[in-house]
């Protein structure tokens, strides 16, 4: 029988702000009846938001396709043959008119994401463009380009840029059986690069690829041992596409979903908890339960980059069955020392940014 954390008071269920985690920590929360981590989870969350808000989140896919990383879980990879054909980057209008439509679906934010391993200096004046033009439709915004230099970052938060998308995807001990053609080490120097020019971090990663419950433990060690934790953590399901190295893997137990979605919550306590990635094919039910686990944020519209996400309707609908309601952009309740912002975007694409 595995060792369990003491079901009584924990330093873990104070909803502190730490950085020096442990592995043993998380392995203990893991370990847990399923029941008393829920109840930890949800206590650390009403802590620090209301439990009925939820932040809506918009992602366009700015260029699909044609990447030539290897990251085993994406369609968009063009080593893969999955069926994803590569485009050109969107026009500043046509991607305006998506983001008009996602205010109007009630998105509070609004993600850009571009199929890179790291955008070229001549891209960049073309997205700041967009980037100023969808934040004076009083948008907030966000970007996912892959790697971004030092002066990358600087000119993308002058355009306007509020937030920075991009993931460790999985544990620093498993990454090395999901991308070949970057260094874990490149993922902190981009997010250390986006904190150094000002913009708020979305970082998350990915479940379901394979890995062992140490490596999930693993990889919400390393988001919340960050030198500042992410302001939003997306936590993606693996969507499996046929033709990437990671389709047929054996499916995560949705338990274990629900685990790691308590124990970002409850180790990231002012972090925004994002369903990403996964969730079209993760029945109400299930959602439910991540909600009582304190995920707070979810993808919104009928696509998550090149993956389905639940339409509009649906999720309107599941809103009204569980009495949640949008975060308005506007935060409800102050963070101590700060505010509680709303957060940004996602993919099952997992550019360094969830799939
Ligand atoms: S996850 Fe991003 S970086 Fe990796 S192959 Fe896909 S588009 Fe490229």
């Amino acid at each position: 029988m595995s060792a369990q954390a003491p079901i009584t008071a924990s330093p873990a269920s104070t909803g502190a702000i730490r950085h020096d985690w442990q592995q043993s920590e998380l392995l203990a929360l893991f370990e847990l009846p399923f029941t008393e981590l829920l109840h930890r989870a949800a206590s650390v969350h009403r802590q620090h938001f209301d439990p009925a808000e939820v932040q809506v989140s918009t992602l366009l896919s700015v260029k699909t396709g044609g990447c030539p990383e290897d990251c085993a879980y994406c369609p968009q990879a063009q080593r893969y043959h999955t069926g994803v054909d590569a485009q050109k980057l969107m026009s500043t209008e046509a991607v305006l008119e998506k983001a008009r439509q996602a205010k109007a679906a009630g998105a509070s934010r609004f993600c850009m994401g571009a199929a890179w391993r790291s955008p070229k200096d001549r891209d960049i004046p073309k997205v700041a463009a967009m980037i100023r033009e969808v934040k004076a439709l009083g948008l907030e915004t966000c970007a996912t380009l892959g790697m971004l230099s030092a002066p990358q970052a600087d000119a993308l938060k002058s355009a306007g840029l509020d937030y920075y998308n991009h993931n460790l995807d999985t544990a620093p001990d498993f990454y090395g059986q999901i991308i070949h053609t970057r260094e874990y080490q490149d993922r902190l120097d981009t997010l250390e690069h986006v904190r150094d020019a000002g913009m708020k971090t979305c970082c998350g990663g990915i479940v379901g690829l394979g890995e062992s419950r140490a490596q999930r433990a693993g990889l919400l060690l390393a988001l919340a041992n960050l030198p500042a934790h992410p302001d939003s953590v997306p936590i993606n399901r693996l969507v499996q596409v046929e033709g990437t190295p990671l389709h047929g893997t054996a499916e995560l137990d949705p338990f274990e979903f629900v685990r790691t979605i308590a124990i970002a919550r409850i180790t990231m306590p002012h972090s925004m908890v994002r369903l990403s990635a996964g969730r079209e094919s993760m029945s109400d039910e299930l959602q439910a339960l991540c909600f009582a686990a304190g995920a707070n944020s979810i993808f919104y519209g009928e696509k998550l980059l090149t993956t389905g996400n639940p339409d509009v309707e649906r999720d309107q609908a599941l809103f009204a069955r569980l009495g949640l309601r949008p975060m308005p952009v506007e935060p409800a309740m102050p963070a101590p020392g700060g505010t509680v912002h709303a957060d940004i975007v996602e993919h099952n694409h997992a550019c360094g940014r969830a799939a």
